[in-house]
Formats: C-alpha cells, structure tokens, sequence
C-alpha cells in the first residue's frame, strides 16, 4: 500500500511519501521532515527537524525554512559551533500552519529537545515519530501519545528480541561496574555520541553517587546547553586543568566520544540497545538505549490506534508484519519516491 498509489483520491490527494526525508506536499512549499540529505532543498521549502543526532540534522546546513525546538537548534550550535539561519523554533504543543496543512511538535522522550510532528491535513491526520523512547529517563519523559490517522513510526528496535531490561535495573548495573573499576584503580570510560546519553549517564552518576564526572569539550558544550534548559549536570570539562588534574588522578568516571585521549588505566564501556544482541570487544556493554524497544513499540502503535502505519528505519519489515499479524493494523514500510524524481516533485505525486 502506497500512498501515492492509493487507488483511494482522499490519500492520493495528501501526496505523501519518502524522497530524501518524509515529503508531504502541501501546494506552493513543501514539507519535508528530517531529510536525509542537505543536497537540493530550496530555500521556499520547509523542513522539519526532530532532533539533535547528526544522522536527522542534514536540513541545518540548507538554505530551506527550518523549524525544530529551541533546545535542538541549540545543541546543533553548541557541537558545531556555527550559527544556524532561516530558522523558527517551536515549544512543544505548538502549532506551525503551512498552506493547509499544521504541523504540530509533541514530546518524543529520545533526547533533550527531541519531537514528534504531528500533521493535520485537510483529509487526515499523520503522526511522524523521528527517534522515540517511551519510558521516563534520569534527563527526559515518555514519548507523548496521540491519536491519528496514520502512523509513521521508527524501527530501529522493531524486531522481538530487543527486550530492554528495567531503566532502574540498567542504572545499577552502571554505578555498580564503575564503583568496581574504581576500586580496581581503574578509571571507567563510556564512549557514547555527544548528546542525549552522555547527560543521562552524567545525571545517573550525579544523582546516585558522589564520583567525580569528567567529559570531553565535545560533550561539555552539549551539557552547557542541557544546563540553561533546567537539567542540572555537575561535571569537569577534561580541557580544563581541574578536568585535567581529576583524569590523571582518578576515582572519577569519564565520558568520551571517540578513543581518542583514552585515560591511563581506561576501562571501556559502551551504553547502546545493539548491546541486547551484540557482543563488543574489550569493553563492558550496557544496554540503555534513547530509542523505544520492540514492546514499546508495539505498544505505541495500540495506544495511538492509527488505520495505517507505516515504519522507517530499521527492522521495517519485521515490526510491520508484528504490527499487522498481532494488532490487525494495516502496516508496511514507508513508501520510497526515487530521489532524482525529487526535483519534478508535483508531478511525482499526482
Ligand atoms: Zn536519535
């Protein structure tokens, strides 16, 4: 089932599908959320992004109309350390009218600042989730919930092995291995992106130990930016001669994004759900993800109860064919437009 092959006009007439990001043709501008590329984009277009991870901010470096929530256009400056232009930010709960359409930005609990985006159109309504986590975190709170028509949902956990275990049980599993390399005299080291998990696993430490926290400046201007936005991170910048000092010491834990500048002593861990099925060599794995589990996901789709959904990213075909087999909900993967059909995009979808 495709929308643009819709034998029904109602969907035919939304025009929506995939060309370097979710399209939905809304006349004279088109909006595309989160593309995959910053490569053709126009400057009258309107793009949407939902978050801060590189792999969903392609549309920063173009000269299209962007809209995203104030604290990932701020994270986005703070890493790269550029100025963003053409931009509107939105709270979440707001409402941008486009043509005929609103798009609508709703918590997606995956990341500081991170949302879904609603789409009322004149005959439906569309919920794109981007990157989801439905369980509240030490810095975030579950993906919001909202009914609609149709459903475009990530899969990037979407097949039934990938069963999280408790966020709590998950939290003590980490303070206790670190707490035994300590002792070890050994100095933990996670190495995750530089933004979303490191402040959780900052705020963890924070909250449930006195251990010293030092990052590299990659995550500490991200931090800086969960600071001014009320998430309250104590921690040492390793460029810094305290952050320094306390590395070279140790009884500290450190959070890095890359093995650059490992620590004397490191003991390596990594935070990550591929950890339920992936073994990682010379490093301990934890299995805390930002993304939703396979049965967080199932039960997303119930609870929104869409008459279609469509998934992206991930185990696509696998979760649509649990969705339809287990809740009776028609699903597939999101219909994909060749990319170099992009530029004739009205004709592409009439
Ligand atoms: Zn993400």
């Amino acid at each position: 089932m495709s929308y643009l092959n819709s034998e029904d006009p109602a969907l035919r007439r939304e025009r929506v599908g995939w060309a370097n990001g979710i399209v939905f043709d809304s006349r004279d501008s088109p909006i595309l959320l989160d593309p995959t590329s910053g490569r053709r984009l126009q400057q009258d277009w309107n793009v949407f992004i939902s978050h801060a991870h590189s792999d969903h901010t392609y549309g920063f470096s173009t000269q299209a109309k962007k809209y995203c929530t104030e604290e990932t256009l701020w994270i986005y400056e703070a890493l790269r350390e550029q100025k963003v232009k053409n931009y509107h930010t939105m709270k979440l709960g707001e409402t941008i009218r486009i043509d005929d359409f609103e798009v609508t930005a709703l918590n997606a609990g995956h990341m500081l600042g991170s949302c879904q985006f609603e789409i009322v159109t004149p005959n439906f309504t569309t919920i794109y989730t981007g990157d989801i986590n439905c369980v509240d975190t030490l810095t975030t709170q579950a993906a919001e919930r909202k009914s609609c028509d149709y459903l475009i949902i990530e899969a990037t956990y979407g097949h039934p092995s990938y069963q999280f275990p408790r966020r709590g049980t998950m939290y003590a599993d980490i303070i206790r291995w670190a707490m035994t390399e300590i002792k070890e005299e050994k100095i933990p080291t996670f190495q995750v992106y530089s933004s979303g998990k490191p402040q959780e696993v900052i705020r963890l430490f924070n909250v449930y130990t006195k251990i010293p926290v030092v990052c590299n400046p990659t995550i500490a201007r991200a931090n800086d930016v969960h600071n001014d936005s009320g998430i309250k991170l104590d921690y040492l910048d390793s460029s810094t001669a305290e952050g320094g000092h306390t590395l070279k010491t140790g009884g500290c834990v450190y959070i890095t994004t890359s093995s650059d500048h490992m620590p004397r002593n490191a003991s390596r861990a990594v935070a990550t759900g591929w950890a339920i099925r992936q073994a990682f060599r010379k490093c301990t794995s934890f299995p805390l993800s930002s993304h939703a589990d396979y049965d967080q996901l199932m039960q997303f789709v119930a609870s929104v109860n869409p008459k279609i959904v469509h998934t992206f990213t991930g185990y696509t075909d696998i979760l649509s064919t649990q969705i339809e087999r287990r809740l009776g909900i028609r699903a597939t993967q999101l219909p994909v437009i060749s990319q170099t059909k992009l530029l004739d995009f009205g004709e592409v979808t009439t």
